[in-house]
Order: C-alpha cells, then sequence, then structure tokens
C-alpha cells in the first residue's frame, strides 16, 4: 500500500521522500507558494527601461547580474545581449531578497528593488507599470529603471481551483517582489491571500504566523523553486521543492520534489495520498 503510494506518485513525477510525508498530505489545511519560478515561469522579460542614459543603465545592470543565476537577471542579460568583460567587474555581491550591489569599472552600482535602494538612502519613485521593477543606483543617485515581467504558468490557475477542490482551505502566495505584481497575480489565480515585499526570513516568519493559525488535525505545505526559500521550505509541514528547475539547496531542503515544475502536482499529490490510505487502512 504504502510502497504502491510512493510509486504511483513518483511515476507522476512526484518524488516523495518517506510514508510519513506521504501520509501527512492528504491532511493539507493550507498551502503556500512562493510566486516566482512557482506559479509563475520565472522567465522574465524586459518591458522598458526608464531612464535618461539607458544604454549606461542596460550595461551596468549586465554587468551586475553577471553572475547571478536568479531568473531576473537572465532577462537583463539577454536584454543586454553582448559579451561581458569580466575584468570590468572589481567586485560583485548579491543580496538575497534586495538585488546586486556591485564594483563595475569606477561605479558603484546597486539593482534591486526598493528596499536596496532605500537601504542605501537613494529613493526610488513608484513607477506605474504592474511589472517587476529592478531599479538602478549609480553612484548613489538614482540612475534608472527596468521593468521587467513574468507570466503565471499555463496549469497555475486550475491547480489553485484543484486545491480547493480537495479540500484545501487556505492558498497563499508569499513574495519578495512589489505589491502590485503581487495582487496582479492573485487576481489571475484566485489565491485566497498574498503577501508581497518580503525578505527570506520575513518568508519564515509568515509560514510560522500561518502554522499558528492551522486547525489541530490540519497541515500546512509550502512550494517554493528554492531561489532564496529554502529555509521555508525546511520549515513547512511539507516542503515541496520544483525539481526541474530548483536548486539543489531546495531539493535537499523538501520533503517532495516536483520533476515537472508543475504546480498541479499539489492537489494530485494529496488524491494519491488519500488513495493510499484507504488502501493501507
Ligand atoms: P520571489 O519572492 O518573488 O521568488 P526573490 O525572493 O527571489 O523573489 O526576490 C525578491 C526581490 O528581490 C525581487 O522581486 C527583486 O526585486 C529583488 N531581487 C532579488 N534578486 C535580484 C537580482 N539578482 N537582481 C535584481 N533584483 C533582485
Ligand atoms: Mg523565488
Amino acid at each position: 500500500g504504502l510502497f504502491a503510494g510512493i510509486g504511483g506518485a513518483s511515476r507522476k513525477g512526484i518524488l516523495v521522500k518517506g510514508g510519513n510525508y506521504l501520509e501527512a498530505l492528504k491532511d493539507i489545511d493550507t498551502v503556500v507558494f512562493d510566486k516566482t519560478g512557482t506559479l509563475t515561469k520565472g522567465v522574465f522579460r524586459v518591458q522598458k527601461i526608464i531612464a535618461e542614459n539607458q544604454e549606461q543603465v542596460l550595461e551596468l545592470a549586465a554587468y551586475g547580474e553577471s553572475f547571478s543565476s536568479h531568473p531576473i537577471a537572465r532577462s537583463i542579460l539577454e536584454a543586454y545581449g553582448k559579451p561581458i568583460d569580466k575584468n570590468r567587474i572589481i567586485e560583485c555581491e548579491e543580496l538575497s531578497g534586495h538585488g546586486i550591489r556591485a564594483m563595475i569599472d569606477q561605479h558603484e552600482v546597486l539593482l534591486g528593488n526598493a528596499l536596496l535602494m532605500n537601504a542605501h538612502d537613494i529613493t526610488a519613485e513608484e513607477i506605474p507599470s504592474a511589472g517587476t521593477a529592478v531599479y538602478v543606483g549609480i553612484d548613489g543617485k538614482l540612475a534608472g529603471c527596468i521593468v521587467i515581467a513574468d507570466e503565471v504558468k499555463e496549469s497555475s490557475a486550475e491547480a489553485i481551483a484543484a486545491l480547493r477542490q480537495v479540500g484545501v482551505k487556505r492558498t497563499v502566495m508569499l513574495s519578495g517582489d512589489r505589491m502590485a505584481a503581487v495582487e496582479a497575480v492573485k487576481d489571475q489565480l484566485k489565491l485566497d491571500e498574498v503577501y508581497g515585499e518580503l525578505l527570506p526570513q520575513n518568508k519564515v516568519e509568515k509560514v510560522e504566523e500561518l502554522l499558528a493559525s492551522l486547525p489541530d488535525t490540519g497541515k500546512l505545505a509550502f512550494v517554493g523553486d528554492g531561489i532564496n526559500d529554502a529555509p521555508v521550505i525546511a520549515r513547512a509541514d511539507i516542503g515541496f521543492a520544483m525539481g526541474g528547475i530548483g536548486s539543489d539547496a531546495a531539493i535537499e531542503a523538501a520533503d517532495v520534489v516536483l520533476m515537472k515544475d508543475d504546480p498541479l502536482a499539489i492537489s494530485e499529490a494529496i488524491v494519491i495520498s488519500r488513495k493510499t490510505k484507504a488502501i493501507l487502512w
């Protein structure tokens, strides 16, 4: 029974790391998702560059992002489209949930969200577009903003509806992205609750709050792609990692690994868990 359940799940690309997790899946009350790469494709495209000197802003941004594996970085490097001369990068540091700080030629470059700009006393004006805003600070001043956009995965809306159908009470999304981008995804997917502008440690705190408000027998699942969210995956009752695009740290921290990166697999896993229980007891 139990082994058939794990085997059945693995044939669907759902790798459950133990019988206890397979059993716990049937009691999921709350499913918390990461946004980027989990409910959205994580494939960003540069929509526009708001700057006086667009060329300089894009070039320094591309140089700053050239060591990053974040989906935002890929989109900026693609828009730049030229080779990177690594000798020009004197220093470069990725600040989880914020962005990048780098020294390129003689310029101090900051790339990332409003939080990062504020931390360096740069005022980041709210931009009207719904996309993700990557602010570019050069030598202590705001030089521009690169607006990039991602899209929801084809199966995400169906995945949320399917969770409701199998009895999940609360669907939640956490993101480090700004609220305008987060609210747009909430409306498209009909999620119950969304929280934006969260740092990785704020995501852990939010999951702890949600864990505290679970009903007695209910379990909380977190689903992430692992870029910055391995600690949250570890903290949830059941941590799911997108295995295809997920980082090694996330796959390590996870209780269930989804080989197809498809959010529909969460409700499928719950159904398999219930069937397995029916066979066993
Ligand atoms: P999410 O919570 O949506 O998965 P992350 O936690 O990976 O997003 O990142 C949160 C925010 O931090 C991003 O929306 C972006 O504003 C900023 N950020 C993170 N990494 C980078 C980067 N390499 N370049 C620019 N901005 C970044
Ligand atoms: Mg993420």
